[in-house]
């Protein structure tokens, strides 16, 4: 069974801050900033490709409802929802989860986002191919 799966039936402990019968959010263990939380649904689907639309749409619900209390408790302005899926995509743990990480001033954490320059044909290409999938 994987580690969230023993986490939401209680098999190791988690610093849980919401739950319901769907949904759990806890701490993450490493703290990229202070408040750093997962949300997670409790059935265990590895990545975003798997979720289903119900189970999406109560999760993201909870993740607004997350970001609130972190907003509300550490007097926060500025959050990342980062959520990884594959491991090229740096997912570590199976088991689909979102990361609420709230931002301060001069904190450590660091995202950058490299751009690609596309041709207008390669932007229209582009756009059909995923529309069209
Ligand atoms: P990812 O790299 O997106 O798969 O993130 C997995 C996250 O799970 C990491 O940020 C870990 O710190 C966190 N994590 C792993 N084990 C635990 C645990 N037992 N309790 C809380 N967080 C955990
Ligand atoms: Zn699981």
């Amino acid at each position: 069974m994987c580690i969230f799966c023993k986490i939401v039936n209680g098999e190791i402990p988690a610093y849980k801050i919401y739950e319901d019968d769907n949904i759990l959010a806890f701490l993450d263990i490493g703290q990229v900033t202070i408040g750093h939380t997962l949300v997670i649904p409790k059935k265990h689907v590895q990545n975003i490709f798997e979720l289903d639309s119900e189970t999406a749409k109560k999760l993201f619900d909870k993740v607004v409802l997350v970001a609130k209390k972190l907003k509300k408790a550490l007097n926060i302005e500025n959050l990342n929802l980062i959520n990884n899926n594959g491991s090229l995509a740096y997912q570590s743990v199976f088991h689909y989860h979102i990361h609420l990480i709230p931002r301060y001033e001069n904190d450590e954490f660091k995202i950058t986002f490299p751009t690609n320059k596309l041709t207008e044909k390669e932007f229209k290409d582009l756009e059909e191919k995923i529309k069209n999938a």
